[in-house]
């Protein structure tokens, strides 16, 4: 695969989406060990879009993140004002057009794996609270309520956790789990040693079948694309708890809803959500939300939503912010980058 290579002094590096504590890690990195790039980051808060594409005027990459939509238009617009890289400061890729930017001539890289842990101990979280009703429980003491009647939970201990995809949130997130003395099972076409110490692999419907709670690490993809749907949902234990802290997508909400209301689910807890890019990053708080079936998500009491939080700690972001930067290094330099995803003499990665 050919390289492209940026041939200037400086580096002009329009980042979207860019909220406070981006801008802290990014220029903190940039400051401690990446002078000699002369990156000049331009920061803005809102997302990359069509009408958003001029605030990369004079910029030779964009730096973008989950909800930054990154399609062929947008791709073509910024390739005439002569952006040349774009770099996302997140894993999944499923909001980048590849194959045009590999029309374009584009350089495209990611972050494609910082802290598993982040994710796998915020997923473990959201299991403890829906379980325990910490998030009722907080609320009723704050009111002087000490009712403890509908915060029953159960012993983690010997129940089975159905894991749908083992990479390596999925495995940090079994790693945890085993500690608690739960029997695992996974989903993932592509089988690891490391879980087969730790639970044993399994189909789909059997995991929904047998699985006390459910939780979601797979990527979103045409072929995982409402993985949890009308007809899969029917295998699910009645009374299961689904998690997914992966890509909204893998669930088609309308048929979750449906169960949630069945009793079907026992408990949803959800970090992403299909729609999320109108509403997630944003304050709402003083705004009418019109989106129907996120606002009757968020009416169930057995429904913890947060806004895609998954990955915010300060490790997490310390490896983002260092990754970030080395792949703009080998986009200056014109060296083997590999989280290239195009344009950086290495393999698109699995
Ligand atoms: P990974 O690539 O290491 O693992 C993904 C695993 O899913 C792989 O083992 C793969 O074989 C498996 N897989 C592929 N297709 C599958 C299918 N149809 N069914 C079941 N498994 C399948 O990725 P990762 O670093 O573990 O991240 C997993 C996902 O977590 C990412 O795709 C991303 O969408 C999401 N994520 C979310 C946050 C957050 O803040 N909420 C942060 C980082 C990543």
């Amino acid at each position: 695969m050919q390289h492209i290579k940026w041939q200037k002094p400086v580096l002009r590096v329009a980042v979207f989406s860019a909220q406070p504590y981006d801008k802290r890690f990014l220029n903190q990195i940039n400051l401690a060990h990446f002078q000699s790039l002369h990156a000049e980051l331009v920061y803005h808060i809102s997302p990359l879009s069509e009408e958003s594409v001029p605030l990369a005027a004079l910029c030779d990459a964009v730096c973008v993140f989950v909800n930054d939509c990154v399609d062929e238009p947008v791709l073509k617009l910024l390739s005439e004002q002569g952006v040349r890289g774009v770099f996302l400061r997140c894993a999944g890729f499923n909001n980048v057009d590849l194959k045009a930017a590999e029309k374009l001539g584009m350089f495209v890289a990611r972050v494609p794996a910082y802290s598993p842990e982040a994710v796998a101990e915020f997923t473990i979280a959201i299991m403890l609270t829906l379980n325990r009703r910490t998030h009722r429980a907080y609320n009723r003491v704050r009111e002087g309520n000490f009712d403890l009647n509908s915060l029953l939970g159960f012993n983690m201990h010997k129940k089975t956790v159905g894991i749908v995809g083992v990479g390596k949130i999925g495995l940090a997130v079994a790693r945890i789990l085993k500690g608690f003395g739960c029997n695992l099972v996974a989903y993932d076409p592509y089988e690891v040693e490391e879980f087969k110490a730790l639970g044993s692999y399994t189909t789909l419907d059997d995991l929904l079948q047998q699985s006390d709670i459910v939780t979601l690490h797979c990527p979103f993809m045409d072929s995982t694309k409402h993985l949890i749907n009308r007809s899969s949902l029917k295998c699910l234990k009645t009374g299961a708890m689904l998690i997914n802290t992966s890509r909204g997508g893998l669930i088609d909400t309308s048929a979750v809803i449906d169960a949630l209301k069945s009793g079907k689910i026992g408990a949803l807890g959800l970090d992403v959500y299909e729609e999320e890019a109108n509403l997630f990053y944003v304050d709402h708080s003083a705004d009418i939300i019109h989106d129907d079936v996120f606002q009757r998500l968020v009416t169930f009491p057995n429904v913890l939503v947060t806004g895609h939080q998954a990955f915010l700690t300060e490790e997490a972001l310390t490896e983002i912010a260092e990754t970030t930067f080395q792949n703009l290094q080998h986009f200056a330099d014109g060296t083997e980058c590999k989280n290239a995803l195009v344009g950086g003499g290495a393999k698109t990665a699995k």
